[in-house]
């Protein structure tokens, strides 16, 4: 019979708006927002920090050249010496998002990759983004050839069992880089939901996004003649908030209240570039919508009876159980840059922590915030760099 422990962590996320080619200016604007945890954090460290998808190097880069440059071992250069070092400092563990280069023969690939370094400062994990954007095309990124991987996060007294009695635990962790969360590149079927599905099928119980997601005013690909009136936005937005056209930078946003939890709405909302201490809940509602697995659906009752036998579950649901994540938690830590870069990308902030609660409601049946399995433990703005904690509790069986 396995039993139920449940998990307290305190969560840190950091939100910056990093710009290419100033590193030393993106590492100081990191540190002035480490230096604020350490002082908020009343005696008690956070257990985990999570920065965003190329968090100190900036995200658009065009060419292999351009990427070069900053692209390094996993366990050397500026990333992992800041992962190290904070690492160091809270005694936990962090995670942040780099450009690999990976040496093979005479020509390195280069990779999308997460860093994770432990309490004591070792890398002991390095995550490769599998599903890759235009932009990481564009430099020659490699997918990860192992695909979605999970690895064990240990954490000293950090659960309690029935009695009351502190242990140590083993969590079962994921990472996801950003556009991983997304359809193989934007063909895969949308209800394949391949991410989630992957962590459901898993039974990962956390989850760590270093994300550079976009936000709606940006200028992407296939948008030609949008594109002249959708730059002019972007400056007009910038302009009538007194900002450059990189966006905010240094005007810092701390929330470290536990009660702070993130309004729920439904997913129209309109998202133009403006309010940025608040999070765009239209990309909020949308991550959501990519954890339709995690979510408690009234639907999938109906659902059963189409799937045949496999090993997979499909949008949640498997051939013997409609929900398979029913009674379970995850956690899933969103920590996304915000700015803009080329005055064309815009990044849409909003980090937050969202916890699945597994718990079957039968009314369930909205795929966005305003389901009650969702629970929403607080979001950053969309346009501020800053800080999010939050300390979170769960469940997990052993
Ligand atoms: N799907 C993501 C977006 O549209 C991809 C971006 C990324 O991988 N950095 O923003």
């Amino acid at each position: 019979m396995s039993s139920r422990l449940s998990v307290s962590l305190r969560i840190a996320i950091v939100q910056l708006n990093p710009q290419i080619g100033q590193v030393s200016s993106n590492i100081s604007r990191a540190w002035s927002l480490i230096n604020r945890i350490k002082e908020s954090s009343n005696g008690k460290s956070p257990d985990l920090v999570v920065f965003p998808e190329f968090a100190l190097t900036g995200y658009n880069f065009h060419s292999r050249d351009h990427i070069l440059p900053y692209a390094t071992a996993p366990d050397v250069g500026q990333s992992f010496k800041m992962a190290q070092e904070v690492s160091r400092l809270f005694n936990c563990y962090t995670v942040i998002g780099y450009p690999e280069r990976f040496e093979n023969g005479t020509k390195p690939l280069l990779y999308n990759s997460a860093a994770v370094t432990s309490p004591t400062g070792e890398l002991v994990f390095n995550y490769r983004k599998s599903f890759l954007y235009y932009t990481d095309d564009d430099w020659g990124c490699k997918e990860n050839p192992k695909g979605f991987q999970t690895f064990p996060l240990h954490l000293k007294q950090r659960a309690t069992d029935k009695n009351g009695n502190l242990q140590d635990i083993t969590l079962k962790t994921s990472i996801g880089i950003c556009m991983d969360l997304s359809p193989y590149k934007f063909t895969a079927p949308f209800h394949d939901y391949e991410f989630a599905t992957y962590n459901v099928d898993q039974g990962t119980e956390l989850i760590i996004c270093p994300m550079a997601w976009l936000h709606s005013s940006s200028v992407t690909k296939d948008e030609g003649k949008l594109s002249q009136k959708k730059l002019q936005a972007i400056r007009d937005a910038t302009e009538a908030q007194g900002l450059p056209i990189q966006g905010s930078q240094g005007q810092y946003q701390f929330d470290f209240d536990n009660s702070k939890k993130t309004v729920r709405t439904s997913r129209d909302v309109s998202s133009s570039y403006c309010d940025l201490e608040q999070p765009d809940m239209s990309n909020v509602n949308y991550w959501i919508l990519r954890f339709l697995p995690f979510l408690a659906l009234r639907q999938r009752e109906s659902w059963l009876w189409r799937l045949e036998q496999t090993r997979r579950s499909y949008m949640g649901a498997t051939s013997t159980k409609p929900w398979k994540f029913e009674g379970q938690n995850a956690i899933v830590v969103f920590a996304n840059r915000c700015g803009i870069e080329d005055a064309s990308t815009v990044f849409a902030g909003s980090s937050g922590v969202i916890k699945f609660n597994g718990s079957r409601s039968d009314r369930e049946c909205e795929i966005d915030s305003t389901n009650k399995s969702v629970e929403l433990l607080g979001n950053l703005g969309k346009g501020l760099e800053g800080v999010l904690m939050r300390d979170v509790e769960f469940k997990v069986a052993r």
